[in-house]
């Protein structure tokens, strides 16, 4: 059911062309999941279960950094995380804190671990045994917030599926329920969609001012969530100047 990072890889190609405006990001996110696959092959080659395992894979992370990316992340690089003492310690805070209370004021930090513990959570995921049908709104295999939503068809109307921000695992939630708050009431929880994205939306709640984007399958069965939800940054941007915020940024901190 989830998709690889293969398809996370071509699907960023795809939609750079239909999605002009998001290319540059689109092409940094198959830079990173090129990256990602690498550290994927190794942990499942490896059967890596040591977090600390990963800090291996920091010598090219840093480097890719410095070419491609954005200049408060590659300076981060440079000035915290040169030492493995370093790269262990924000790996395994990052791993131990757990993603809902993120490293403090370390933006950089937080894109570092994410793009190596992303691949290595994903891992984990697949080889335990985890109850899907948990009505919480954070991940049943590894407690943090869902990303994105997905909308899937099934019987009389679409369910909805949280897909976990670190390890991708997906896990029914109901439909009609705020993930940050609570908030049950429908008209307390508005839908907005765009006529550029028929098939992605905000879910927003007027509650609490949080928002998750769906991508809704039913509609576009080619969509591959993550990729998509990336792909689709001017919702965000709608989003946030309407006073809602994100109930969980992305890899790329959006
Ligand atoms: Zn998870
Ligand atoms: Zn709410």
């Amino acid at each position: 059911m989830k998709a690889n990072l293969d398809a996370r890889i071509a699907r960023a190609a795809e939609l750079s062309n239909t999605y002009p405006s998001a290319a540059s990001i689109l092409s940094f996110y198959r830079e990173l999941a090129l990256f990602q696959k690498s550290v994927s092959q190794d942990v499942q080659s490896n059967a890596v279960t040591d977090v600390r395992a990963l800090t291996r894979h920091f010598p090219a992370l840093l480097y890719l950094m410095r070419q491609i990316g954005a200049q408060p992340i590659a300076e981060f690089g440079c000035e915290h995380l040169q030492s493995s003492a370093a790269q262990e310690e924000l790996l395994l805070g990052y791993w131990e804190s757990g993603p809902v209370n993120h490293l403090t004021g370390a933006e950089a930090g937080r894109f570092f671990a994410r793009v190596l513990l992303q691949p290595y959570a994903e891992y984990l995921a697949s080889r335990g045994d985890i109850a899907l049908d948990r009505a919480e709104p954070t991940c049943p295999f590894c407690n943090a917030r869902p990303v994105v939503a997905v909308l899937r068809g099934e019987g009389d109307g679409a369910k909805r599926w949280l897909l976990c921000s670190l390890c991708a695992t997906e896990w029914q939630y109901r439909r009609v329920i705020c993930p940050a708050c609570a908030e049950e009431h429908k008209d307390k929880l508005p839908i907005y969609i765009a006529s550029e994205f028929d098939y992605v939306r905000v879910d927003a709640c007027d509650s609490c001012r949080a928002y998750i984007k769906s991508v809704d399958l039913t509609k576009n069965g080619h969509a591959v969530p993550v990729v998509d939800e990336i792909a689709t940054v001017a919702l965000n941007i709608w989003a946030e100047e309407h006073g809602y915020w994100k109930l969980e940024p992305n890899l790329l901190g959006m």
